[in-house]
C-alpha cells in the first residue's frame, strides 16, 4: 500500500503530551505537526493546512475554543479532536456546539485517542482504513468491536481488545512491556507494567490460545503476535 498517510496537527503545550502524542502517531504512520501555542497552531491550520487537529484547550495564548471557532468561522472544516481535563468537560464542550467533531478528557489511553482520530479519518474519507483485521481465524471489528476466534465470539474489556487490536494492526512486532502499558493506560498511569502481563494472560485465555501461542512472549523485551505457525 502506497497510500498517503494522513496530517495530523497537534495544538498541545504540554511536553509530556506532546511527546506522547508525537511517538505514537508517528509510529501509526501519520504526519505529525506540533504547535505549542495556540497562534502558531491557528496559523498552520489556516495556511498550511491537515487532515485533522487535535487540539488542547488550556493553551498559553489563545484559547483552544476561540481557535475552533474561528477556524468554523472561517469556512475551515478540518476534523477536530478536542482535549480536555476531565473538570472542563460539562461547562465547555458539551455540546461540542464550537464545531468541534470529537473530545476527550485527559488523561487519556493512546489506542483512545487513535481510534477516534481512525474513525474521524474515515468518515471524512482521508483514510480508507480497513474495519476488519484479520489474522488466521481471528476477525476483529474496529467499529462494533466484536472478535470472532473460529466463528465464536470472544468476549473482551477495553483494554483487552485494544492490545489484541494494536498487535493485529502490526504483527510480527514486538512491543516491550512499557510501550503496551503506555499505550492501552496513558500517560500518566502509575502502576507498574506486571498488570500487562496480567492483560495478555487474559487475552490467551479468551482467545484460547495454544502453543505454539499466537501471542508470543519474547523473552527480555515482551510480546510479539507471530501469525506463521512453524
Ligand atoms: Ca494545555
Amino acid at each position: 500500500m502506497t497510500e498517503k498517510k494522513a496530517n495530523i496537527l497537534v495544538i498541545e503545550d504540554e511536553p509530556t503530551i506532546i511527546e506522547f502524542l508525537r511517538t505514537g502517531l508517528r509510529y501509526e504512520g501519520y504526519d505529525v505537526l506540533i504547535a505549542p501555542e495556540g497562534k502558531r497552531g491557528f496559523d498552520l491550520a489556516k495556511h498550511r493546512g491537515a487532515d485533522l487537529i487535535i487540539l488542547d484547550l488550556m493553551l498559553p495564548d489563545i484559547d483552544g475554543m476561540e481557535i475552533c471557532k474561528k477556524l468554523r468561522a472561517g469556512g475551515n472544516r478540518v476534523p477536530i479532536i478536542i482535549l480536555t481535563a476531565k473538570t472542563s468537560v460539562t461547562d465547555r464542550v458539551s455540546g461540542l456546539d464550537t464545531g468541534a467533531d470529537d473530545y476527550i478528557t485527559k488523561p487519556f489511553s493512546f489506542e483512545e485517542l487513535v481510534a477516534r482520530v481512525r474513525a474521524l479519518l474515515r468518515r471524512t474519507g482521508h483514510e480508507s482504513e480497513k474495519t476488519l483485521l484479520e489474522i488466521e481465524d481471528i476477525i476483529l471489528n474496529v467499529e462494533s468491536m466484536e472478535v470472532t476466534r473460529d466463528g465464536s465470539p470472544v468476549h473482551l474489556t477495553p483494554a483487552e481488545f485494544s492490545l489484541l487490536e494494536l498487535f493485529m494492526r502490526h504483527p510480527k512486532r514486538v512491543f516491550t512491556r512499557e510501550t503496551l502499558l503506555n499505550r492501552i493506560f496513558g500517560y500518566d498511569f502509575a502502576g507498574d507494567t506486571n498488570i500487562v502481563d496480567v492483560h495478555i494472560s487474559h487475552l490467551r485465555d479468551k482467545i484460547k490460545d495454544k502453543p505454539p501461542k499466537l501471542i508470543r512472549t519474547v523473552y527480555g523485551s515482551g510480546y510479539s503476535l507471530q501469525p506463521e505457525r512453524e
